[in-house]
């Protein structure tokens, strides 16, 4: 019985932090310029201050000055766009990202408008996704974790152009942009999401899979066509009395079982998960290099 590669977003990631940390002293022992991270967090939600004190550590590893600044839950919108606009004007801040989501009597819209396209790197402007869907246009930015999902199918060395693909799932963070993303590189995309009929059938037809449905295991062995390579974006909690916290993190697919059908899966946790911060530090130090013209 053959098993499927693993792809380890782990040591992946890593090789780019690596990679970034090299880029960025050499920037700084040229020009004298350090690449800044603004971070903007509203509320006191316990998983968002995770990701946003993760996000500051990874910074701070490869030597990003990172910009923290927390609002309390009933700030008002004004004052969030206070903020953007602040670190809009300041130089020394080379991105500036909102951490979702945000409390809900504040408009996202409005908020994720405000930001300075050359300055977003969630790449979450809808300048930069209409030029991401445009043919013959450039986003400065594309978003973390698509993008991470294809910087892994390149570091492993699998073909994209002519396949096909499906994409679980159709946020405006995830889904959406990683079929975009998919289709620049000449993959024939096909979009699921909830009210998709058949879905196991389509996805059967897949040479690449990217979920991000955030469903636990809802992609079964039956639903993946011999050799295919899966991307599992999912990151869902479920229950178990062994673990010390009372639950742990599974995908959107049934890794066991992939394993024994898929020619390549991520697992989760260690796959597509630290490719994300990755890809923020890269869009920062990106950011940084053509603010100042520094190849
Ligand atoms: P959303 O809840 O915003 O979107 C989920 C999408 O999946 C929706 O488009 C929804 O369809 C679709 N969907 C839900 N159930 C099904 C189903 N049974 N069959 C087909 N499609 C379905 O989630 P996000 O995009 O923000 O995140 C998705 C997952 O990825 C989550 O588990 C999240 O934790 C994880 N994640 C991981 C990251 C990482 O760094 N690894 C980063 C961001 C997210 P519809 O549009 O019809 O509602």
């Amino acid at each position: 019985e053959t098993r499927a590669k693993v792809i380890d977003g782990k040591s992946v990631a890593k090789q780019i932090r690596y990679e970034i940390t090299g880029e960025i002293s050499r920037m700084k022992d040229a020009i004298s310029i350090v690449p800044g991270l603004a971070v903007i967090l509203v509320g006191d939600r316990k998983d968002s201050a995770t990701y946003v004190r993760n996000k500051k550590k990874a910074c701070e590893a490869v030597g990003i000055t990172s910009y923290e600044e927390c609002l309390p839950e009933n700030s008002t919108e004004q004052e969030v766009l206070k903020l953007i606009s602040g670190f809009n004007d300041d130089p020394s801040v080379h991105g500036i990202l909102i951490q979702l989501p945000l409390p809900c009597h504040m408009n996202e819209e409005n908020i994720l408008n405000a930001v300075s396209i050359e300055k977003d790197v969630d790449g979450f402007h809808p300048l930069n996704i209409g030029r991401l869907a445009m043919r013959g246009r450039e986003p400065l930015f594309v978003p973390c974790t698509p993008k991470g999902c294809i910087e892994l199918l390149h570091r492993y060395r699998i073909d994209i152009k002519g396949k096909r693909a499906v994409v679980i799932g159709r946020s405006n963070i995830v889904g959406m942009p990683a079929a975009l993303l998919l289709q620049r590189e000449d993959a024939t995309v096909t979009i699921l999401h909830s009210r998709t009929k058949n879905p196991e059938e389509i996805t059967r037809q897949a040479d690449i899979i990217i979920s991000a449905a955030g469903q636990p295991n809802m992609v079964r062995g039956s639903w993946i066509k011999p050799g295919a390579v899966i991307i599992d974006v999912g990151i869902n909690p479920v229950e178990d009395a062994k673990s010390p916290r009372g639950y742990r993190l599974v995908g959107d697919i049934c890794y066991e079982e992939a394993c024994k059908i898929a020619s390549a899966v991520t697992p989760v946790p260690g796959g597509v998960g630290p490719m994300t911060i990755a890809m923020l530090l890269s869009n920062t130090l990106s950011s940084a290099k053509r603010t100042h013209n520094f190849k």
